[in-house]
């Protein structure tokens, strides 16, 4: 599926306003486009910003003419993408947008945009040039932003923008999308908690970060059903060793953390996200007390993670408490 199925099927009222703006040429000159970690912003952004220029829309950007094939590439001088997640939007940054565009287009259609990914990462100083800049936007300029975290953007931005909400998708929906889509069952379930689109998930099956986590969450598992001893051997001896970066601590411990959230809700009204795992559940229910806690103890963990403690130790502390009076 392509990011414009993803807007048709799941986002319809995003993509029939743009549709229609688009054709009656009553388009926003900025539009900030915003949702949850794990949605497809930039993808959205780059999409609805390329089918402004494509040759041959139909109704949106064609994905095949030579123009979308030139802005895939990165190879279309009128249009400028800078992306907060890779690096800090700076002040240098919008400056360079406001020179660029200051003099005519180079490209024939006489369109120029410019995509700034995550606006809530900008440098306050950034933010106060873009605004000059969003205040007098030229003829033919468009802007598109993007933000995880509305909170964050200063209100004046917000207004001057036209604002696009990505609705989340339901899970189970998403799950169901990304098998039909050919992903294994267990991928998609545990790949459906970092992200909002069947698309972004067949995309990270094979991703580096998401396979080690996967596996040492299953030996993990898998080794507290054993015993506690083998439980805290396999944290320190295969778990521990996996986890060279903060990325994919923080993936084995969101994965944990739903686990625990499934083993907790298995005792109230049975709905879990990880169906994958309901034999190890089964064996996990009876050996495991104070599930309610080891949730908490999980959650304080991932925070104490940001305040850059040493992961070996956190990984011990989790173990220890969540096999406390194991079977
Ligand atoms: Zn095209």
């Amino acid at each position: 599926m392509q990011i414009k199925e993803y807007l048709e099927k799941y986002q319809p009222t995003i993509y029939k306003t743009f549709v229609n703006a688009l054709h009656n040429e009553k388009l926003s000159h900025a539009y900030l486009i915003s949702g949850n970690p794990g949605m497809p912003l930039k993808e959205t952004a780059l999409y609805l910003a390329k089918s402004i220029l494509c040759d041959s829309p139909n109704p949106l950007a064609c994905d095949s003419c030579i123009t979308c094939a030139r802005i895939d590439e990165g190879n279309y001088p009128d249009m400028m993408v800078f992306d907060g997640e890779k690096d800090r939007i700076k002040k240098g940054d919008i400056e360079r947008i406001i020179t660029n565009f200051d003099k005519t287009a180079l490209e024939s259609k006489g369109i120029m945009i410019y995509v700034l990914h995550l606006v809530e990462t900008m440098t306050p100083i950034a933010v106060n040039s873009l605004l000059k800049f969003l205040e007098e936007p030229g003829k033919n300029i468009f802007a598109f932003l993007t933000t995880e975290n509305e909170a964050k953007v200063l209100p004046t931005i917000i207004s001057r923008t036209q604002v696009f909400r990505l609705k989340a998708i339901n899970v189970k929906k998403i799950i169901n999308d990304a098998v039909s889509a050919g992903v294994f069952q267990e991928d998609a379930e545990l790949l459906s908690i970092f992200y909002n689109d069947p698309e972004s998930i067949k995309n990270n099956i094979e991703e580096e970060n998401f396979v080690i986590a996967k596996q040492a969450l299953n030996d993990q598992l898998n080794a507290m059903l054993m015993s506690r001893d083998d439980a805290i051997f396999t944290c320190q001896r295969l778990v521990e060793p996996k986890m060279k970066s903060g990325i994919v601590t923080r993936m084995y411990l969101k994965l944990l953390s739903q686990v625990f959230q499934d083993l907790n809700n298995l005792q109230v009204n049975g709905e879990i996200i990880f169906t994958c795992y309901a034999n190890i559940y089964e064996g996990l229910l009876e050996k495991l007390k104070n599930l309610d806690k080891s949730l908490l103890v999980i959650m304080s963990s991932m925070k104490k993670l940001e305040l850059n403690v040493n992961t070996s130790l956190l990984l011990d502390h989790i173990i220890f408490e969540i096999t406390k009076g194991a079977k």
